[in-house]
């Protein structure tokens, strides 16, 4: 039995315009010691399900939490919100994508360490204040013994979220959720935060949840992929079918609206054309259809009216959309020539990238050769 369950989740908020449908029956799992990406444009959802599974929602009112989201069991939904907080810090954590906004700024580094890790644990303010330093020297800040007296605005960005991931990692949490970790990060210092949470993974033996727009941080750090649109699952696999035999066209888009450094490339990058949906009124059918390409190869308007299932396309591999298997390996591979003759075997261009995380943008993910041009041109 997986570690985090959840089960057709929905969550909803009431607003003055309208029933927000922000997770529209969501499935997946995650087990001990994986890292699982949840990927997609802003407003897709990832950040509500993190919020969710941590119970960060205000259940009641104008929100409504519905679904299943069991953690080792034991079902959080209808957990009384006593037994979500002792579990929230000690069996889960969070690390949030901004750290000046999630670090009190009147609090030393140190105090709001030492005070996470005292709700959960019943230890002097002396032996909470040697975890800190150790956990600060763990994420790597120098001098953890003098800094633990630092105020955030005294920690550049990159210290900043260390200190986040050592106070998210205080209690060895089972399940860590990082939504959006190194958004405010510059590349360097993204890379050593990416690094630094893989390292304390396999140290802790936790299950990871990244939560990112980024592809190449996905293709760093995750084991598997779920790709999320308009608060559904459109695609789901391991990350080396995901990013090498990808079947969605929104995850075609996605791929093809990234650089790539093992490609010569003389074009601009082409983005997914339009906007994502309103959630409030998400299109008929499949709600990616009005920026889709493909429904004249779907035929009739199965597209625009029937919102398809999500289908098995191969081991643990599964895809939302009417397209045939065959279909959807026939259009990738025109999109991604270097990518097929890859996996075939065939010498594409030179350096072409056979692993998922061998090319790379934003320095890292394997990218489409050729342009998704088809995605954005009607
Ligand atoms: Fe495009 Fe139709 Fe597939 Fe949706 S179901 S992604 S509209 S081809």
């Amino acid at each position: 039995m997986a570690m985090l369950e959840v089960r057709d989740l929905h969550v909803q908020f009431r607003t003055d315009d309208g029933l927000v449908k922000a997770v529209d029956g969501l499935s997946f799992d995650v087990d001990r010691g994986r890292t699982l990406g949840i990927v997609g444009e802003s407003g897709s959802g990832k950040s509500v399900t993190s919020l969710a599974i941590m119970g960060l929602h205000r259940q009641g009112g104008d929100t409504e939490v519905t679904g299943q989201i069991k953690l080792d069991s034991e079902d959080l939904v209808s957990a009384s919100p006593d037994r979500v907080r002792q579990l929230r810090g000690s069996k889960m954590a969070m690390i949030f994508q901004d750290p000046l906004s999630a670090l009190h700024p009147y609090y030393t580094i140190g105090a709001q360490i030492v005070e996470a890790y005292r709700v959960h644990n019943k230890v002097s303010k002396q032996e909470a204040r040697r975890r800190a330093v150790d956990l600060l020297g763990r994420v790597g800040i120098p001098q953890p013994a003098v800094r633990v007296d630092d105020y955030p605005h005294q920690f550049s960005g990159g210290m900043r979220q260390r200190a986040m991931i050592a106070m998210a990692l205080s209690c060895d949490p089972e399940l860590l959720i990082a939504d959006e970790p190194t958004t405010a990060l510059d590349v360097t210092v993204q890379a050593q935060i990416l690094d630094l949470i893989v390292d304390l993974q396999a140290e802790f033996g936790s299950a990871v949840i990244i939560i990112t727009h980024d592809l190449g941080v996905v293709a760093e750090v995750a084991d598997d992929v779920l790709v999320m649109y308009a608060g559904r699952v459109a695609e789901t696999g391991s990350a080396n079918d995901v990013f090498r035999q990808p079947g969605h066209p929104y995850a075609w888009g996605l791929l093809g609206s990234m650089p790539r450094i093992d490609v010569a490339r003389l074009d601009r990058l082409r983005p997914i054309r339009g906007t994502p949906p309103s959630l409030i009124n998400v299109p008929s059918g499949c709600p990616f259809h009005p920026r889709c390409s493909y429904p004249p190869q779907v035929g009739g308007d199965r597209c625009t009216t029937e919102i398809p299932v999500l289908r098995e396309t191969g081991p643990e591999h599964r895809v939302a959309c009417h397209l045939t298997l065959g279909k959807q390996r026939e259009i990738w591979a025109q999109l991604a020539p270097a990518s097929a003759a890859a996996e075939s075997g065939t010498a594409a261009e030179p350096g072409a990238a056979a692993e998922p995380g061998a090319a790379a943008v934003s320095g890292r993910a394997a990218a489409p050769a050729a342009d998704v041009t088809e995605v954005d041109a009607t």
